[in-house]
């Protein structure tokens, strides 16, 4: 039995990112300015300070603005909402993403809905998911999109392929059961109330597990020859003498390279191409705000 080929989303979003930069500035020559992407921190969470010197450092390298906008833990809702506010108004922004979580005394939803559905590069907006239902073009989320392209590069068409997506999160599950719906797959989305879940995920030819829950999905859950995306990010306790324990997927990545006809692996799956797709949502986003065509809408 041959290995499965390992998806490498590390090289797929470095090459993602050089189309970025080369639209980026064509983008710049046609509309006088650079595409922004503003990020708005509440809090000093350690993570979520990583991941915003991470999305900053990105979007200038790809020639675009980043605007980054780092608040007390205790910043009160209203000052909050005034700041979306102010970038919805602002011409020179283009995506506003609000790292979440949010502290607990910030009512998440309510900061969500007020971001422009125009600016709205998680696509976690109602309008944004409406119109991903709806099959009309707005912003998707990250995450899910990164994945439907690593599947689309890897598989071509989808048309009429069984996917089963393990989660129903409105982050990654639900919006990647849309895009999977969209490209014509047979689609099942599983949860944790799923009965017989190794038999549901048998019968597919795409495995998306989004699930949180460390190397749950096993080698022979898996149908010979199926393409599995790995979404989950889990860190394991430390080994001894170690202070750090090992990130891996949803996926026990070592059974499912047995089975499977290609994998995504953790980390260097998907975890390189959500901020990858935020660059991209944001750079779609400024064609459209600033009424300049862009060439190639597949970006
Ligand atoms: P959520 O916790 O919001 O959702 C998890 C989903 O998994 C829920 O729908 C839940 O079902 C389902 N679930 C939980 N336990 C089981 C089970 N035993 N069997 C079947 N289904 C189960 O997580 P997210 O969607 O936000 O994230 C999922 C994973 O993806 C996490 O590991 C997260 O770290 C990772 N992630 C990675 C990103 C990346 O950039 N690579 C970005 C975003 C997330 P129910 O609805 O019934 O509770």
């Amino acid at each position: 039995m041959t290995q499965a080929a390992i998806i490498d989303g590390k090289e797929f979003a470095a090459t993602l990112r050089s189309r970025i930069a080369g639209h980026a500035a064509s983008f710049e020559a046609k509309a006088g300015r650079k595409a922004g992407l503003a990020v708005v921190l509440v809090g000093e969470d350690p993570a979520s300070q990583v991941y915003v010197a991470s999305k900053a450092k990105q979007t200038v390298e790809c020639g675009m603005a980043s605007f980054e906008h780092k608040l007390p833990a205790d910043t009160a809702q209203a000052d909050l909402i005034a700041l979306i506010d102010r970038l919805n108004a602002d011409p020179m922004v283009d995506g506003i993403l609000v790292q979440l979580p949010l502290p607990g005394h910030l009512d998440e939803q309510a900061v969500v809905e007020r971001i422009s559905p125009d600016k709205d590069v998680d696509g976690l907006t109602p309008i944004s998911t409406g119109r991903l239902a709806l099959g009309l073009p707005g912003l998707v989320p990250c995450t899910p999109l990164g994945s439907l392209m690593l599947l689309k590069d890897r598989l071509g068409s989808l048309s009429g392929l069984n996917a089963v997506v393990i989660g129903r999160s409105i982050l990654v599950g639900k919006p990647m059961a849309q895009l999977l719906l969209g490209e014509n797959c047979t689609v099942t989305i599983a949860h944790s109330r799923t009965a017989d879940l190794p038999a549901v995920v048998r019968r597919a030819d795409i495995v998306i597990a989004a699930v949180g829950r460390p190397e749950m999905v096993k080698g022979d859950w898996i149908k010979p020859g199926a393409t599995v995306i790995d979404v989950g990010i889990n860190r394991l306790p430390p080994e001894e003498g170690k202070t750090k324990g090992r990130l891996v997927g949803d996926v026990d990545y070592a059974e499912a390279l047995q089975v499977a006809a290609a994998v995504t692996p953790v980390p260097g799956g998907v975890g390189p191409m959500t901020i990858a797709v935020l660059l991209r949502n944001a750079l779609v986003a400024a064609h459209r705000n600033a009424g300049v065509a862009l060439g190639d809408e597949t970006l």
